[in-house]
């Protein structure tokens, strides 16, 4: 039987219950695909500053850099918001976000066909939903070039660059031919290679590579025109690679015309196989510990571990097929009821989910 470790971190608000419910999900997939997981929970955000007084304690750096992988409920939350900023939930975010060197960030976005009302563009350009993954780098570029103030030609003005070195490229990259291999075969490179250096840099070194992958379909998009595509035509997009600010921008374009935060997992991943899940929302502190919150979003969090992190696509595959089935039988939790119809609570939609594993 394959053993895998698991640090969870479940966090604030909304946080322990969705992260428990992915726990029950994967123990439940363990038990039919021969997998045994051992979970190891560790503090952070509010819940660890209240503990020890600070949001990243040590212990959980080390208990993450030690495990298998890392699954992530939410930081944050009122109680904690008039700290200073180094003291805040959500610095630990970044904390662990660095030492564990993740550079990708992995987002999919995707319309379930049952969730269609949920969706804010018109009936028919999503009539057969879509099902989007973008990969975002997330450690390079203009975030974390060189920045200040100088004397311009107009006075006083600040700056902010955007660097890209080849092997930054090359490894973001490599993610995602990897990733449309392991999806429908097709990657669309965004960048703006009419104006900027750093962009045509990009486009040439993502082509170079594209000879290590002849079975995936490439092609390049400029990002003014991803915009609009993502609006007009979503469902043509399979794989999507871009820099931070670009893939910061359009994640979150990608994310809202899904129309429902509460079903959006997301991967962030370092060359190896090391890598920390978490649903793109937040701790929900209107909705914390009321047994309301939509699991999903961590629960599809867990299915992307299992295929990203250990390579067991079965299994991930039957957590995927099990959420589909839930939707399509017409069970929603509260954020997702529409017109009176009757919510699960967490438990009980984590409870329908492993029914149908
Ligand atoms: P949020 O995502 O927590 O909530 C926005 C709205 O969506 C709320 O009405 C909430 O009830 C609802 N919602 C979110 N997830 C849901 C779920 N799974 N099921 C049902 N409803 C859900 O964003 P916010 O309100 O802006 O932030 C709340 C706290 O979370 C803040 O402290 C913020 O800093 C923090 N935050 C943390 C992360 C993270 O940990 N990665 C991300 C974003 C925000």
């Amino acid at each position: 039987m394959k053993q895998y470790n698991i640090a969870l971190l479940r966090g604030d608000g909304i946080g322990p219950e969705i992260v428990d419910s992915a726990v029950r999900v994967l123990k439940a997939v363990g038990e039919k695909y021969s997998l045994a997981f051992t979970f190891t929970p560790y503090l952070i955000g509010g819940a660890a500053i209240d503990a020890c007084g600070e949001p990243l304690p040590k212990t959980t750096v080390e208990g993450c850099l030690a495990a298998d992988s890392v699954l992530l409920g939410a930081v944050g939350g009122p109680k904690w918001d008039n700290l200073a900023g180094n003291l805040r939930p959500e610095k630990a975010l970044l904390g662990i976000r660095e030492a564990m060197g993740l550079f990708t960030n992995l987002r999919p976005a995707k319309l379930y066909p049952a969730l269609k009302d949920e969706c804010p563009l018109r009936a028919d350009i999503v009539e057969n939903g879509f099902d989007i993954m973008i990969v975002r780098e997330l450690t390079g570029g203009i975030y974390f070039g060189e920045r200040g103030y100088r004397e311009g030609k107009y006075g006083q003005e600040a700056f902010d660059t955007e660097a890209y070195s080849r092997m930054e490229i090359e490894r973001i990259a490599r993610v995602a031919f990897e990733t449309a291999r392991k999806r429908r075969k097709k990657l669309v490179s965004i960048d703006k290679a009419n104006v900027l250096e750093t962009s045509r840099l990009w486009r040439k070194t993502v082509h170079e590579l594209a000879a290590e992958y002849p079975d995936v379909e490439l092609s390049d998009m400029l990002v003014d025109n991803a915009a609009m595509q993502l609006v007009r035509n979503p469902s043509q997009f399979d794989v999507i690679v871009t820099s931070n600010m670009f893939g910061d921008i359009l994640s979150d374009e990608a994310s809202q015309i899904t129309g429902s935060i509460g079903m959006l997992p997301s991967a962030s991943l370092s060359g190896g196989s090391r890598g920390l899940y978490e649903p793109i929302h937040g701790s929900a502190p209107d909705i914390a510990g009321q047994n309301k919150a939509n699991p999903i979003a961590t629960v599809l969090s867990a299915a992307m571990m299992l295929l990203y992190a250990f390579n067991e696509s079965t299994a991930a595959n039957a957590i995927v097929a099990a959420v589909d089935k839930v939707l399509n039988e017409g069970y929603r939790t509260a954020d997702l009821a529409r017109g009176g119809a009757s919510a699960l609570t967490t438990v009980e939609m984590t409870d329908k989910i492993i029914e149908r594993l």
